[in-house]
């Protein structure tokens, strides 16, 4: 059980959650991602796997939760999807973290810094954890 004053932190702590849904169509497009800017629809943002991984066939629709209506084909709800940053949100993770550490915990990743990181920076993060817990 969490002390209350480190709960309490842990409260302030802000994060949104995207619906990626599955739309069984292949665009013509070269691209990767693209972000679509337009309040018409309401994903922000769709994913062309078709275009750097073999077989893959369809897209991915990406959309703020609260945004989302009923789903389609095939939906994969993420709940714990953005971290977001709130003007409390250094103070507390201040507070939490310093807490986490007196009792062994090393924060990492993502959630461990309340940072909006790709998975690139998370596994460095994670080497470079790796590499001072083995020094000490
Ligand atoms: C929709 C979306 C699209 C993204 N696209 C990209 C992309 O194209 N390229 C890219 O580089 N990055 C992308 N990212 C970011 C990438 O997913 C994160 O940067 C990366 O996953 C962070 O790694 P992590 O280890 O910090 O956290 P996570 O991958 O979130 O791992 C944390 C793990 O801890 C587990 N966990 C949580 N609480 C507990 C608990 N109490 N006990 C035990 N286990 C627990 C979770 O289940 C999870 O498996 C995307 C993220 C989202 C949400």
């Amino acid at each position: 059980m969490l002390p209350v004053e480190v709960a309490t932190a842990v409260d302030q702590l802000v994060h949104t959650s995207v619906d990626v849904d599955y739309v069984p169509k292949n665009e013509t497009t070269a691209a990767h991602w693209t972000y679509e800017p337009s309040e018409e629809v309401s994903f922000h943002r769709l994913i062309f796997r078709h275009n750097f991984c073999a077989g893959a066939r369809g897209c991915w629709t990406e959309t703020n939760a609260i945004r989302s209506g009923p789903a389609g084909h095939f939906r994969h709800s993420n709940e714990c999807a953005y971290p977001m940053s709130t003007l409390g949100k250094p103070e507390a993770m201040r507070f939490i973290n310093g807490w986490a550490r007196e009792h062994g915990i090393t924060p990492l990743g993502r959630w461990g810094a309340w940072e909006h990181m790709n998975s690139d920076v998370a596994v460095g993060l994670a080497l470079d954890a790796a590499a001072s817990v083995c020094r000490a």
